[in-house]
């Protein structure tokens, strides 16, 4: 999606600091973190939020969360908040669906 800062991300045209990448996701540390460690976890395509997805979405919902729960594991993560933001009145600003992986001073919402 061309305005997608998203999108951006995953094509290399803004820079981000990338702790996971294959061929259908890619994992980034958040610009700026709500805990101690904060990074999302989004798919390659372009798919707005959780309100846009359709049966044929359902294996890569599961890799997101396989993958989120990867990184969490090689980051030695004791425990974490997983968050994913839907809609505006969900508090989603960046409309290409994405999880949150929090861990350390955790506060309730993001
Ligand atoms: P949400 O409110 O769920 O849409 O969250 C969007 C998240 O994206 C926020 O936590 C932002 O800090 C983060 N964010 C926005 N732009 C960038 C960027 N260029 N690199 C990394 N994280 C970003």
């Amino acid at each position: 999606m061309e305005n997608c800062i998203f999108c951006k991300i995953i094509k290399g045209e803004i820079p981000s600091n990338k702790v996971f990448e294959n061929k259908k996701i890619v994992a980034f540390y958040d610009i700026n973190p709500k805990a101690k460690v904060h990074i999302l976890i989004i798919p390659k395509i372009h798919i707005e939020s959780i309100k846009d997805l359709e049966e044929k979405d359902k294996s890569l919902i599961g890799e997101l969360i396989l993958a989120t729960q990867r990184i969490a594991r090689e980051k030695n993560l004791g425990g974490y908040k997983i968050v994913v933001n839907v809609g505006r009145e969900g508090g989603q600003i960046v409309n290409h669906l994405h999880v949150h992986l929090l861990s350390g001073d955790v506060v309730l919402g993001v």
